[in-house]
């Protein structure tokens, strides 16, 4: 069983890292709250890779860690890489959103999910990003998921990610793209099997 460390505090997002990778002998634990990191790169992948490899050097372990974001093609990518720091709630930064859309019509947008796994000493051996494209709606709809999922619209699902069932969500988002792209070169690093 390989010992991963998850660059993050947060135990959310370690169960959420924890359901994608279900079928590989990982178990995971969280960094300690004593070990702050940077997120000071400016790309989702630049964020992912620098959280990984901070976690992995100052630790001496195996460590993985995701950046995540939306990006909203009339806004020029905002919120992008600062969609957590957008305002203080998910209400406040739907909210945020929607009024600097306005009546713009063009609604494209699109989710990014960034994750990197580094060695033990630091180095980068898997870094990979998955891309959910989607439209911002008028206003919200559903009640599922998190963050900005209610005004995200996929127009191929005909729903927004708070609509959709969790296995639909995990299937087509941003962040199950990543996992499928990441988990055929964790078997190949021979990590994760039985
Ligand atoms: P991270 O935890 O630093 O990666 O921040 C990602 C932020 O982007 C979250 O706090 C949400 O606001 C937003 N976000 C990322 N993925 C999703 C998603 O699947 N649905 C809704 N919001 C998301």
């Amino acid at each position: 069983m390989k010992k991963l460390v998850v660059a993050t505090g947060n135990p959310g997002k370690l169960k959420e890292i924890q359901e994608y990778l279900t079928n590989l002998a990982i178990e995971l634990h969280l960094k300690p709250d004593s070990l702050e990191i940077d997120e000071t790169g400016t790309t989702f992948v630049e964020n992912a890779r620098l959280k990984a490899s901070q976690v992995a050097n100052a630790l001496g372990e195996w460590a993985i860690a995701d950046d995540s974001g939306l990006e909203v093609e009339a806004l020029d990518g905002a919120p992008g890489i600062y969609s957590a720091r957008y305002a203080r709630s998910d209400r406040e930064r739907i909210d945020r959103l929607l009024d600097e859309l306005g009546n713009n019509t063009n609604r494209q947008a699109r989710f990014i999910c960034a994750i990197a796994l580094a060695r033990p000493d630091g180095a980068i051996v898997a870094s990979v990003e998955g891309i959910c494209p989607g439209e911002i709606l008028y206003t919200p709809c559903g009640t599922g998921g998190f963050g900005y999922d209610p005004i995200f619209y996929v127009p191929q699902e005909k729903q927004t990610f708070a609509q959709m069932k969790p296995e639909v969500k995990h299937k087509i988002s941003h962040r199950g793209k990543a996992f499928e792209k990441l988990i055929p070169q964790l078997r190949e690093l021979g990590i994760g099997d039985w």
